[in-house]
């Protein structure tokens, strides 16, 4: 692939807003790529149902394409025995890409869940890192404004845990996005400045702890601090199990942790009726579970959802403790 042959970002958003730059790539690669092109027309097809919860809902996908990513193998060894499917080198030949800064490429996933889905790589073969890259999710989420990102840690439900990457999707289609404003009210504040706000939600099935700020430098520092907490409660782990979403709107970023202490629930390994082929990742925690098989999508219930968030969440008394340390850092 050639990522010159589209351009670097922060040129062409000097023409065109980052919504018109995206949806002209997301079109182009429809139109030239086939395999591209069969998944995202799937994607209008997918079923989708719904459950509502006591002001929130969540939502429910089948998505069959998904089965590659739902059942990756990620240990150690199976990782060694095959080639990375995201060096830069190993790309399809049809796959464009769109240059951001010196260190990401944004590429279209060709394998969607959300109405425009993209894969953002980073350049070097590095293992998935979120603070090492932290940063530079801000940098991305502000050139990319109207996408959510998500990041999946290398044991929450990243299909490739040795080669850095995130994901990000349309505004919209994770219930968690308008969610968090409609319920920030009812959460705990764990930290107010005049450029950042903090919450925790307590009651929310999954736990969640939400960053609002104006200035990228005071989020690194409250989430730096979070993380280095966490990690003293999952020494170990090489990174605490996290999934993140993030955003930037009207000139703030809006990043929502989620601590785990587990990758897959026994629901994955239980067999025949029992199994629901479920590996939650950020967009599960958003509020979209991506069932790739038929029968899970049919027999899934809100308890199993409620069930499956409260194995793989870390409890109330981590989740306190790491509340705890955010108030007293702010002191
Ligand atoms: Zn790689």
């Amino acid at each position: 692939m050639n990522t010159t042959s589209i351009g670097r970002i922060e040129d062409l958003l000097k023409e065109k807003s980052s919504v018109e730059i995206l949806t002209d790539f997301i079109n182009q690669q429809v139109r030239d790529w086939p395999l591209a092109n069969g998944n995202f027309k799937g994607l209008e097809k997918v079923k989708e149902k719904e459950f509502s919860f006591d002001g929130f809902k969540m939502k429910v996908q089948f998505n069959p394409e998904r089965i590659r990513s739902s059942a990756a193998k990620v240990d150690q060894k199976s990782i060694e025995n095959r080639d990375c499917f995201l060096c830069l080198d190993k790309l399809p030949p049809e796959q464009g890409g769109i240059a951001q800064g010196k260190d990401f490429v944004i590429l279209v996933n060709p394998f969607p869940i959300i109405p425009q889905h993209f894969t953002i790589l980073k350049v070097d073969h590095v293992d998935q890192s979120f603070m090492d890259n932290l940063e530079g999710m801000l940098s991305l989420a502000k050139d990319m404004e109207g996408y959510t990102f998500f990041y999946n840690g290398p044991k929450c439900g990243a299909s490739a845990p040795d080669h850095m990457h995130f994901q990000a999707g349309s505004n919209g289609f994770m219930p968690v996005e308008a969610e968090y404003f409609s319920m920030k009210k009812q959460a705990e504040l764990l930290l107010k400045s005049n450029e950042t706000e903090v919450r925790a939600f307590h009651h929310y099935l999954r736990k969640m702890i939400s960053v609002e700020s104006t200035k990228a430098k005071e989020l690194v520092k409250i989430v730096n601090d979070f993380y280095e907490s966490f990690s003293i409660l999952q020494p170990e782990e090489k990174e605490p199990m996290l999934n993140v979403i993030c955003f930037y709107t009207g000139e703030k970023y809006i990043m929502h942790l989620f601590p785990r202490k587990l990758h897959r629930p026994t629901q994955y390994f239980a067999e025949g009726e029992d199994q629901i082929l479920i590996s939650p990742a950020s967009v599960d925690f958003g509020g979209v579970f991506i069932t790739p098989r038929q029968e899970d999508f049919e027999k899934i219930t809100a308890d199993d959802i409620e069930d499956i968030f409260n194995q793989v969440c870390v409890g109330d008394k981590v989740f306190s403790k790491l509340c705890e340390k955010i108030k007293v850092e702010s002191e």
